[in-house]
């Protein structure tokens, strides 16, 4: 059972040892007490282990891994959960800026640490992240070409 009141274990370092150790999945396992809302198919939910205050999760109820299996009806219900949560934030906490993150296809080499797909709601403030533009190598014209036309090869 994961220390929940160990809520700061992201800044600490300890978050790792929490997440490897869990030996379910987590989201399948919510208590109620940390959900904010619910519809026919996600919840809205706080971060037990937040990045920041006011960082929420719209989690698909049925245990999902790949962002390209989330049935189009689910997604439906987790972006009008997102858009709760972003107005219950920006009511309760003032947060006027959010960024909504999912990580796709499945998320296991970009830094998701629970398998079952899920959306951060994170409110943003620009010491949370520091960008690390990276030399480009593909200017963004033959980008488009080259993805138009292979978009083209598959129909
Ligand atoms: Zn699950």
């Amino acid at each position: 059972m994961p220390d929940y009141s160990d809520f700061n274990a992201r800044k600490t370092g300890r978050y790792k040892d929490i997440w490897t150790n869990t030996g379910k999945c987590v989201f399948c396992d919510l208590k109620d007490k940390y959900i904010v809302a619910k519809n026919a198919s996600a919840v809205l939910t706080v971060n037990l282990f937040p990045y920041i205050d006011g960082h929420l999760l719209v989690i698909p109820i049925n245990h999902v891994e790949d962002f390209l299996e989330v049935d189009p009806k689910v997604w439906a219900d987790m972006r009008d959960l997102a858009e709760l949560g972003i107005k219950l934030l920006r009511k309760e906490l003032g947060i006027e800026e959010i960024w909504l993150l999912f990580r796709a296809p499945n998320g296991f080499k970009a830094q998701k640490t629970v398998p079952h797909c899920h959306m951060l709601v994170l409110p943003y403030k620009k010491e949370i992240v520091n960008w690390n533009y990276q030399d480009l190598t593909i200017p963004p014209i033959e980008l488009a070409e080259r993805l138009r036309n292979e978009c083209n090869s598959n129909k």
